[in-house]
């Protein structure tokens, strides 16, 4: 049997890796053009992890600390995003989430830890906490745990706005966030950046579970001569991404 909520036909598009990040191979390749094909919901971060991307509604958005969201050039490259077309034909009403019950309701409804799962909740938050990155570094770049150990984080307290994101099985780690991976976009799409956590009180989730997971490399010197080797994974994208 085929879940309904399985959107076979359809992939995951992701743009570098994580793991990439995570080495300080931070600058832009992939123009918001070429990833805004191949979805109309996710995340990334911006040329040198100056900002947080969020794609929603087929627009993309740049969240930078200190500063009004603002609506992304088509030229821009980013170094990393993740995104995908999500159906709209599983969508359910849900009461008070946070960031953990999230992630388990995800997992009830697909019935299986083994596949990627798409992500968007519309609704009222009595509280998001958004982080974005400091101010851009210069070369040579800083590896991302320093770099945002010095993030910028922001309460938002009582909004309306959007969560859109991805759930990946843990033996993506590297390749990409293993568990949940959210960004924010208020309403008004003035405010958001990287979920750390938030306190739903009710909304619309909409979600869908792909089989097809696509992963774009950068054929940039700088990724070809990486070394992409890189101990205490798990507890750096923890820190940096959870
Ligand atoms: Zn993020």
């Amino acid at each position: 049997m085929i879940m309904r909520a399985v959107q076979r036909a359809k992939s995951v598009t992701q743009f570098s890796t994580i793991n990439a990040l995570l080495v300080g191979l931070y600058d832009g390749v992939f123009p918001v053009r070429e990833v805004m094909k191949c979805g109309h919901i996710g995340l990334g971060c911006s040329d040198r992890v100056s900002g947080e991307v969020i794609v929603v509604d087929g627009e993309c958005y740049l969240a930078r600390g200190g500063e009004a969201i603002a609506r992304m050039r088509s030229d821009e490259p980013v170094p990393f995003a993740e995104v995908a077309d999500l159906e709209a034909a599983d969508r359910i009403e849900t009461g008070a989430l946070d960031k953990e019950r999230l992630t388990d309701r995800l997992l009830s409804l697909v019935r299986s830890r083994n596949l990627f799962i798409g992500v968007r909740l519309d609704g009222e938050f009595d509280a998001v906490t958004v982080r974005r990155p400091p101010p851009v570094p210069h070369k040579p770049y800083p590896p991302l745990v320093d770099l945002l150990a010095h993030q910028d984080e922001e309460h938002i307290a009582g909004c309306t706005g959007t969560l859109v994101g991805f759930w990946a099985p843990k033996e993506y780690q590297g390749v990409t966030v293993a568990g949940l991976h959210i960004h924010f976009i208020d309403a008004d799409r003035k405010r958001g950046g990287h979920v750390l956590d938030f306190r739903l009180k009710g909304g619309r989730l909409s979600y869908g579970a792909y089989t097809g997971v696509s992963i774009q490399l950068p054929a940039t010197q700088a990724f070809l001569g990486a070394d992409l080797a890189y101990r205490d994974i798990d507890a750096h994208i923890h820190q940096s991404e959870g």
